[in-house]
């Protein structure tokens, strides 16, 4: 980009940091002047339930940024936060302002695709020009193709060519602040402060409670916790009891860290011979090859499965299956492990990602119902819902993604208890009325004597449920429920 504009506008949409912000920085080197905005998305935010805490996520980090600006640019700099629907919202603000370029980083999720469209087309017949680029990811859409020029659906060839690709161009970050003279003060109209939840219509949460760092300043400190332990993430990533992983996932999810930060720290503790931080630079691919599948594989983000043929696979419907998902919500299924992890996401929004494996396995295999009825469910309460990541997930889970377990594997959800849980610490943390049982017994307290039982204070079907389904009958209505994606393939 050659051009010089006098005056230009940074869009913060799902990047919200100064720092190593690469929509920002071009508008820095670009522009004489630049202005600073986030919309409140109405067309996002009144679908979503009053109280949420992603949407006071986002309202405390704006203050963050709010006060950032104001520090780099005089009292008279800050953020210009506007409520509206952002397709008309931004363009109108680009015209008021009187710029001539807006800056954004790319956003490839359904929605986003169809709104930027929209404001392109809007900025246009004003003569304003739409600047867009990679921020999200370390590799995007097509930057990373099989040898024979196709998107990669197979993981560990994606991680291998993301590996050979990787150097230091793309992990090195844009650096703002050495250009923060061009940060432009605000016109007076547009001088308020960041809007208080209860101005968007939302209600507090439980977030500060929970004590989830918001910001780019809340990153910076999980991080700083993490980079501690990140030589033993390999071993106890998987045991949701212990402080195993980095909680960073909202942070990635909003973008208050940049993934070239994780990936550069990860990629050096690596080269030096941490197998843990080997281990976590992986899941940070797993995060790029979801990203590019959504990209170049655009159905998975309509509904429908990677693999087609899995769509015609017929989910249990009906009264009881309505009643079963609702069991499975609320943390009630009679499975200790699985209704501790539900609870988790209820009451947190955050849920260990082994647990996330277990319960997705649960609904669509011991439950036979619809993975999207998990997916959706997901989408509304975890704190770092993305959409390629969860949809990735779940199709994981469910068989049908690109890479994802065979369908006859199906998970039992007593064993994964006992294996990733042993002594029932987590379940204890979040199941209470189970808490007195052994650690044997508490992974099936169905299969506990009555002494055992009583001695607990457990009465199943009263102060706890039995399980709603037999998982070695439900195992075997799986394999038969999947045997159409079985003779598809014969
Ligand atoms: P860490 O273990 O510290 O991992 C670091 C980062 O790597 C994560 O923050 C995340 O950005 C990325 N990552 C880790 N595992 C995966 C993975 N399997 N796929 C993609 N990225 C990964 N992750 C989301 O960010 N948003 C979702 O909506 C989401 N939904 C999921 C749904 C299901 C059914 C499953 C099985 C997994 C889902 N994940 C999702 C992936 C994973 O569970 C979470 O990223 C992880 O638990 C977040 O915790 P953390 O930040 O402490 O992870």
């Amino acid at each position: 980009m050659e051009t010089a504009y006098p005056s230009g506008l940074v869009w913060l949409r799902r990047d919200l940091r100064l720092e190593d912000n690469a929509a920002l920085y071009h508008a820095l080197r670009h522009c004489r002047q630049v202005h600073v905005a986030f919309v409140l998305d109405r067309a996002i935010l009144d679908t979503l339930p009053r109280a949420d805490r992603r949407v006071e996520f986002i309202v405390e980090s704006l203050k963050g940024l709010d006060d950032r600006l104001r520090a780099l640019a005089g009292p008279q700099g800050g953020l210009i936060v506007q409520h509206g629907r952002a397709q008309e919202t931004l363009p109108h603000l680009a015209r008021q302002l009187g710029v001539q370029a807006v800056f954004a980083s790319h956003d490839d999720e359904p929605y986003a695709q169809t709104r930027d469209a929209r404001v392109r087309g809007h900025l246009a017949d004003a003569g304003i020009a739409f600047h867009t680029g990679k921020d999200h990811v370390i590799f995007e859409r097509q930057e990373l193709m099989t040898q024979s020029g196709t998107p990669f659906s197979v993981f560990t060839p994606y991680k291998n060519a993301w590996l050979r690709k990787v150097n230091d161009f793309y992990l090195k970050a844009w650096p703002v602040e050495r250009h923060a003279a061009h940060l432009a003060p605000r016109p007076l109209q547009f001088c308020q402060p960041v809007p208080n939840l209860t101005d968007i219509g939302f209600e507090p949460t439980n977030l500060s409670r929970l004590q989830i760092p918001a910001g780019p300043g809340g990153a910076q400190q999980l991080l700083a916790d993490f980079l501690q332990r990140i030589d033993a993430y390999g071993q106890r990533r998987d045991f949701p009891a212990l402080k195993g992983p980095s909680y960073l996932s909202v942070h990635l999810r909003f973008g208050t860290v940049s993934i070239r930060q994780l990936a550069r720290e990860a990629h050096a503790r690596m080269q030096s011979g941490s197998e843990g931080a080997a281990v976590w630079l992986s899941e940070l691919i797993w995060r790029d090859f979801y990203a590019q599948v959504l990209a170049n594989f655009p159905h998975v983000g309509a509904g429908e499965s990677f693999k087609r043929d899995y769509d015609a696979i017929e989910w249990e419907k009906g009264p009881q299956s309505h009643k079963r998902f609702e069991a499975w919500c609320r943390g009630r299924t009679g499975y200790p492990l699985v209704d501790a992890a539900m609870r988790q996401l209820n009451e947190t929004g955050y849920m260990h990602n082994r647990l996330r494996m277990v319960v997705a396995s649960f609904l669509c295999k011991d439950l036979g119902l619809d993975w999207r009825w998990g997916e959706t469910y997901f989408a509304t309460h975890l704190n770092d819902f993305d959409l390629s990541a969860n949809n990735g997930g779940w199709q994981w889970a469910s068989s049908s993604g690109c890479d994802a377990q065979p369908y006859f594997r199906i998970f039992n959800p007593v064993s994964q208890s006992e294996k990733f849980d042993a002594h029932g610490k987590f379940i204890r943390r979040y199941v209470p009325e189970l808490a007195a049982l052994s650690d044997k017994a508490i992974h099936a307290p169905w299969l506990a004597g009555e002494l055992e039982l009583q001695a607990a204070g457990v009465e199943l079907g009263k102060t706890y449920p039995p399980p709603i389904v037999d998982h070695a009958v439900a195992r075997e209505k799986t394999l038969e429920r999947y045997a159409v994606v079985k003779k598809k393939a014969a």
